[in-house]
């Protein structure tokens, strides 16, 4: 449409007076802990050069990479707000999130108090060791000055020595920090405490070399803070040569802000230029420290996949709402399935190991229910009703709902040895990684700090696997069945042309499908029934109690295992329960199927011949990549 030349100045002369008179003055944070054995914090905001009329005040209610919804206002309390004279304002609340101030003098200086007692990477955590702050759970912000940086001032307890660690931009001073726009800002999570902190850089052949900081907060010694520091770098190098070369971190700086403590939450949250690392386990405990690890690896990968190969669904983040996108399935799984694969080809997780994770994402995925009601798109628009979500009436997950995480890494590891079996090991995930890297990942950080200028879609994805392939019809068929339908990828098919062999891990023994098992009062509790299998036909549900399977009692989980294992898949036997509802027991029959669940092994040791081609296949996928 063109407009008549007049209109057009008409039109401009309208937008010129729309725009604010150069009125662009940070916003301004003080964050103060005055007290924070009580598990509280003062935060004084200040917003100058505020255009007349109402100036709507918020408190988040999503925080990015988090997908439902944690309304963060619940823990703020003592709200005051005055104008740049020191005039008392009061503000009105249209909803339980939003602050309203009205009859200001283009100053608006709002003081609250935030109470945060959960340490993860979604919430704030204030106590006497630390301020934790997950930044939508703890500062305010103004609708319509989004683009306006912000400065914020930490001010630790008198006469504590605690330091920060953020991605936030720094300043001349150490407690002082800025951000350039409020995508930046609540991005932005921060350690205040006196954490340990380690330092290495890692030179990926571009300049400048990218610096890596591990600020621990933890309660072990200071070697197993050095060796902890040196698996990171082995993660990093290790993730470094599926991608080429780093993002250009933001101040060439990346933070790895880890609490290990007994009093914190396992978590893991991943940022652009940093991530929050928490969990209850300690790194001396071997069993532990490899999950601490895969944590590690797995929101070390964000940084390219999810912060900078971003989805057109979460981009730019919502602060006000939930967020959904049928693309986490990519961003989620995908980077789960390499999680595993780097710490593996890091010399951190043993074969076995690799492999029994990857044989329980098969079988998740092959026997729940709930592949065929939604396909893995769907599932990842279900982040935000199950990520982190809380709610209190019961549901039926187990039996609808597969985690994009499990299913995306499914996705992921078929697609990685389907791309080396057609092309004989010359082209693989990696590579497809790289492609998205270069074609979304790059041009995205041409934006803002905190702002990703090119996303991605589904039909990008699928585009870029025919592009890499070479094979349109691979790619086309991949999404319909695997990614937009309800099929299981071949896996045994795959695995054998690097040299595993998947097979029953219980061929010939019987199993009950799988409901979680619990002693009861009087017999077995069992818990949510996958649908269609044994117990779901003989009519049990949630909460049931089985009493005796083929005329054996049974007071245990063990004994119900042991007597199952002792009967013939295929075979009908009676079994007697009573119903939550109580009344007097129920005889049913229970046809017994043989355990389908399978189990990776090598060729080698299933003595399966295997051949060089296999062989290699097989090392080119697993061996270490890194450059030492
Ligand atoms: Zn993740």
């Amino acid at each position: 449409m063109r407009l008549p030349h007049r209109l057009v100045l008409i039109a401009l002369l309208v937008l010129v007076r729309a725009l604010p008179a150069q009125a662009q003055a940070p916003v301004s944070y003080r964050v103060s802990f005055t007290a924070p054995e009580h598990r509280w914090m003062q935060v004084e905001v200040t917003f100058a050069d505020v255009p007349a009329g109402p100036l709507q005040v918020h408190m988040s209610r999503s925080s990015p990479g988090r997908y439902a919804l944690h309304e963060f206002a619940k823990n703020v309390f003592d709200v005051k707000v005055k104008d740049g004279r020191g005039r008392a304002l009061t503000p009105r609340q249209p909803n339980l999130h939003q602050w309203d101030v009205t009859g200001h003098d283009g100053t608006v200086v709002v003081s609250y108090k935030v109470f945060g007692d959960r340490t993860d990477g979604t919430y704030l955590s204030v106590d006497a060791t630390h301020g934790h702050l997950n930044m939508p759970a703890a500062l305010m912000w103004a609708k319509g000055l989004e683009q306006r940086p912000s400065r914020v001032e930490f001010v630790p307890p008198a006469g504590q020595a605690w330091r920060v660690a953020t991605q936030l931009m720094p300043t001349g001073n150490p407690l002082v920090f800025t951000a350039p726009n409020l995508q930046y800002l609540m991005d932005s999570p921060t350690e205040v405490g006196t954490f340990t902190l380690k330092t290495f850089t890692v030179d990926d052949g571009k300049a400048p070399a990218q610096t890596f900081r591990v600020a621990l907060h933890h309660d072990g010694t200071e070697a197993e803070a050095d060796a902890f520091a040196k698996d990171v770098e082995k993660i990093v190098r290790e993730t470094l040569p599926i991608f080429g070369e780093f993002p250009r971190y933001d101040g060439g700086t990346y933070t790895f802000l880890s609490d290990y403590l007994p009093w914190v939450n396992g978590d893991g949250m991943e940022h652009r230029n940093s991530t929050v690392l928490s969990s209850p386990g300690a790194l001396r405990v071997p069993a532990q420290r490899q999950g601490i690890i895969g944590t590690v690896a797995h929101e070390f990968f964000h940084s390219w996949n999810m912060e900078r190969i971003r989805s057109r669904g979460v981009e730019p983040f919502d602060f006000a709402d939930a967020n959904s996108s049928s693309d986490l399935w990519f961003g989620e799984g995908v980077t789960s399935y390499y999680d595993a694969l780097i710490v593996h080809r890091a010399g951190l997780q043993s074969l076995d190991d690799l492999l029994g994770d990857y044989a329980s994402l098969i079988n998740s995925v092959t026997l729940s229910p709930g592949r065929t009601f939604r396909t893995a798109e769907h599932m990842s628009e279900l982040a935000p009703f199950v990520d982190a979500a809380v709610s209190i009436d019961r549901t039926n997950w187990q039996n609808t709902f597969i985690s994009y995480y499990t299913w995306g890494a499914a996705i992921g590891l078929a697609m990685d040895l389907s791309l080396r079996d057609l092309s004989g090991g010359k082209t693989t995930m990696d590579d497809f990684m790289r492609l998205m890297w270069t074609e979304y990942g790059v041009p995205g950080m041409k934006g803002a700090p905190g702002v990703v200028a090119k996303t991605y879609t589904a039909e990008d994805l699928q585009g870029r696997l025919a592009q890499l392939s070479g094979n349109p019809t691979f790619a086309r068929e991949f999404f319909a069945k695997y990614v937009q339908g309800h099929e299981v990828a071949d896996y045994a098919k795959l695995f054998a042309r690097v040299g595993l062999v998947v097979r029953k891990r219980a061929a010939g023994q019987a199993w009950l499908g799988g409901a979680p098992l619990q002693p009861g009062t009087g017999g077995v509790r069992v818990g949510v029934v996958p649908f269609e299998t044994a117990l779901y036909k003989a009519g049990l549900a949630q909460d049931d109690v089985i009493q005796a399977i083929n005329g054996v009692e049974v007071a245990t989980p063990q004994a119900v295992n042991d007597t199952v294992a002792a009967i013939r898949p295929g075979t009908s036997v009676a079994i007697r329960f009573v119903r939550r509802s109580g009344g007097a027991p129920v005889t049913s029959t229970v046809t017994l199927d043989e355990d389908p669940r399978v189990e990776i092994v090598t060729a080698e040791s299933a003595g399966v011949a295997v051949t060089a081609e296999q062989q290699a296949l097989r090392a080119a996928w697993l061996a270490p990549r890194a450059r030492r």
